[in-house]
């Protein structure tokens, strides 16, 4: 479980990280950076272009606020590119920020005190947020395996990520087909978060919890573009919720839409008009490029760890690795940081001692250096 001491962990990392960077008269970019699982990719073209023509267009003519759910043509873009056989419309989408201002808008529906399930190990932003919201935080802890099973008692919510964060594994379609029946016998709302999901290339394993039967009726999709074509500057994602989800038997629909447009009034224009560019078919082509090369890196990371005998899972669904490694997280990392210049996140961070996550956000350079650091610790 994570105490109020390990959720400074991230601000004692970056402290470590500055410490290092003094006593070696270095800059970050020169350390070995397994840590954060971010773009190391310029702009792709198509949203670069995207960009300069409505910037043009707006020098050119007046263009104010947008509806507040999103503008038109991306909310159609998203269901004809993205779900596209699953019988949305536009109106069953609405346009945000990205996943954190979406969680951060959705843990509002519940009110005061609430019992919102969340996975353990997993993204520690989400608890987080729940306490930040009043909410309380229910941990669903994982197995041996880091696989994960339905609780037996009713939650108001439950917070799934596939492909998670930290393990690097999805759900598959049976795993995803208990939790929404447990969702649906229960009367759960599940907060379903699929940032990692263009990292899927297997046909078996589901893209999106709307491929399961029953998921209409008990779930909200979470989508991000940050991981897939590098938005993490820009700030763009969606939530789905469709026409046959009722909370309390109230139509969350409309007290999403009154939430974003008394919350935010929309999400610039520029941005999604970058959005629509990224759904284009050359932005796809670039997803899908961009998305397996940082599997191909994440691989050729895992296999070099297994050469040397190390335990390490993960890796098979989203850029992250988790790898088991002896005694306290927190001195493994200090070791690889103070010695051998490499960045990486104790497990702890998101609520499992004994691991070290590594990110497969990396270029070519880094694998390699990564490499020859892994050997020789
Ligand atoms: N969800 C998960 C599981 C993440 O790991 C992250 C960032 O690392 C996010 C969401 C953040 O997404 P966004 O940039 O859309 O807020």
């Amino acid at each position: 479980m994570m105490t109020k001491k390990d959720e400074l962990l991230f601000p004692w990392i970056e402290s470590q990280i500055a410490e290092v960077l003094l006593k070696n008269n270095l800059q970050k970019k020169d350390l070995i950076n397994l840590g954060i699982g971010d773009t190391c990719h310029s702009m792709p073209d198509c949203i670069s272009k995207a960009l300069h023509s409505a910037t043009n267009l707006m020098s050119k003519k007046a263009i104010g606020y947008g509806p507040e759910q999103g503008r038109i043509e991306l909310r159609e873009k998203i269901c004809s590119a993205v779900y596209q056989g699953f019988d949305f419309s536009k109106e069953e989408i609405f346009i945000t920020e990205g996943i954190a201002n979406s969680l951060s808008l959705l843990l509002d529906l519940f009110p005061d005190s609430s019992k919102i399930g969340v996975l353990s190990p997993t993204y520690p932003v989400y608890k987080t947020l729940i306490e930040a919201t009043r909410k309380i935080s229910i941990e669903v802890n994982a197995n041996d395996n880091l696989d994960f099973y339905p609780p037996s008692e009713h939650l108001d919510c439950m917070i799934l990520c596939s492909p998670n964060n930290p393990t690097g594994k999805a759900f598959s379609r049976e795993g995803l087909r208990e939790w929404i029946k447990w969702a649906n016998d229960t009367g759960t709302l599940i907060l379903y978060d699929g940032a990692y999901e263009s990292f899927i290339f297997d046909t078996e394993t589901p893209k999106s919890i709307f491929e399961i039967t029953g998921a209409k009726t008990c779930a909200i999709e979470l989508k991000s573009f940050s991981k897939s074509i590098g938005f993490s500057a820009m700030r763009l994602g969606y939530f789905v919720i469709a026409k046959e989800l009722f909370l309390n038997r109230r139509n969350i629909r409309e007290q999403a839409l009154t939430l974003i447009t008394a919350k935010t009034n929309g999400v610039s224009y520029l941005i999604q008009e970058a959005g629509i560019a990224a759904l284009s078919p050359e932005g796809l082509k670039e997803i899908h490029t961009l998305s397996s090369n940082y599997m191909e890196m994440t691989k050729k990371l895992k296999t070099h760890l297994l050469s040397q005998n190390q335990q390490v899972i993960g890796g098979t669904h989203a850029p992250y690795l988790f790898w088991k490694i002896e005694g306290s997280c927190k001195e493994k990392f200090r070791t690889l940081l103070h010695d051998h210049l490499t960045i990486t996140v104790p497990g702890i961070g998101f609520g499992r001692e004994g691991y070290l996550r590594l990110s497969g956000f990396l270029n070519d350079d880094t694998l390699s250096r990564a490499c020859s650091v892994l050997t020789s610790v």
